[in-house]
């Protein structure tokens, strides 16, 4: 429905609500007597396509009672939903202070005043609001769902987790995918401390809540890695294929690095070299093609890449393809090979290098919550032709 449409819809049951209370029979108070001047008034607000002041002449006509309680709930969400928060709020908050109102419309104004300050940003009032309501049978659930939110925004990881327990508590269902990755985001903060124990711990509880959470063992090998222990690193990384190959473009660098380190390109190779050959994707071939080129030379390498385009077609491929003819190229050949190099660099300039599976976000760079749409776990590196994962 549009803006218009909705606020038209809304004078409509305000004025509806104000006639009903007439024909009930209830008593004019003094200064009553004008009510429909001003009723007329508002038409006239609406009728010139002024619908602020409408609303505004509609809104002073009624009064809070029990029956027009959800006139007040639907123009409290009509202001919220135009982002005039600060009437929205003050509707809300009139509505509680109604000595009249049952327990039941008392807890939605409160629940409806800590949406207006969520809608405005004042996460801290909005806290403790939905703090409140966090046993309320009709609005215990949703106000837990808000509070999530809140700590989300806040990056107050324990809290979160804290409150997603909570809300699996009351409602039966398991978010055990999102806990790991709240553990995940503690590890990185311990990780970035220096506090590897502490990461430790909570890339293990992650992988216990969710065996298949691809960033704990990446987080693991990143450990590992970092406290001398290669090998742990090596398996934590391999991991991520049976959890998630749509992945493994991760793993794929550390593991070259590792094996570097301990002077086992060899290994790097057939571990690349696997990984392309069951799962495909252009990560792996850039690498296989690196390793091949250090282990074996330039030919081997520009062999091979050339046979696999030939395959599965690439503007990445055919880019590493012409870097790797480039240096043994004269005269012609050599300006042709750079011209084509100039027009791969641009066709490759601004592409994403992720993509969320839920809204469809393209990143530069790997968000485990997507910013478009907030799912966690929704972004994944771009295999296909048109975007090309990034080695
Ligand atoms: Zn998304």
């Amino acid at each position: 429905m549009s803006n218009e449409l909705l606020i038209a819809a809304i004078v409509v049951a305000l004025a509806a609500a104000w006639f009903l209370g007439r024909r009930a029979g209830r008593r004019l108070a003094s200064g009553d007597a004008q009510l429909p001047a001003h009723y007329l008034q508002g038409l006239n607000y609406l009728l010139n396509e002024q619908p602020d002041k409408a609303i505004e002449v509609f809104t002073k006509l009624i009064e809070v009672d029990s029956e027009t309680v959800e006139t007040h709930f639907a123009l409290g969400n009509l202001f919220r939903r135009r982002g005039e928060v600060e009437r929205a709020i003050r509707i809300h908050q009139n509505l509680i202070a109604r000595p009249t109102l049952n327990k039941t419309q008392r807890t939605q104004a409160l629940y409806e005043l800590g949406l207006d300050y969520m809608r405005a940003g004042i996460l801290s009032r909005a806290e403790s609001v939905f703090q409140q309501l966090v046993d309320d049978d009709a609005w215990g659930a949703a106000s837990l769902r808000q509070l999530i939110e809140i700590y989300q925004q806040e990056r107050e990881w324990a809290k979160a987790i804290e409150f997603t327990r909570k809300l699996e508590q009351s409602t039966g269902q398991a978010h055990s995918a999102i806990v790991a990755q709240y553990h995940c985001e503690l590890a990185e903060q311990a990780l970035g401390a220096g506090q590897n124990d502490a990461a430790g711990e909570h890339i293990s509880i992650a992988l216990e809540a969710d065996p298949k959470c691809v960033r704990a063992s990446l987080l693991q090998g990143r450990r590992a890695a970092a406290i001398g222990e290669v090998d742990a690193a090596v398996t934590a990384y391999a991991r991520v294929e049976h959890q998630d190959p749509e992945f493994l473009p991760e793993a794929l660098g550390p593991v070259e690095q590792l094996y570097e380190r301990m002077g086992q390109p060899d290994k790097a190779l057939e571990f690349a070299r696997g990984a392309y050959e069951k799962h495909g994707g252009i990560a792996a071939l850039l690498t296989v093609a690196d390793l091949l080129r250090r282990l074996h030379g330039d030919a081997t390498a520009s062999a091979f890449v050339a046979d696999q385009l030939r395959k599965r077609p690439s503007v990445r491929g055919l880019h590493r393809l012409i870097e790797l003819n480039l240096e043994h190229s004269r005269a012609e050949a050599r300006e042709n090979l750079i011209v084509l190099k100039e027009l791969t660099s641009r066709l490759l300039a601004n592409k994403p290098a992720y993509r969320c599976k839920q809204c469809g976000f393209n990143a530069k760079s790997l968000h485990w919550q997507c910013p478009g749409c907030k799912n966690w776990n929704s972004l994944k590196p771009i295999q296909s032709m048109e975007g090309e994962t990034a080695a």
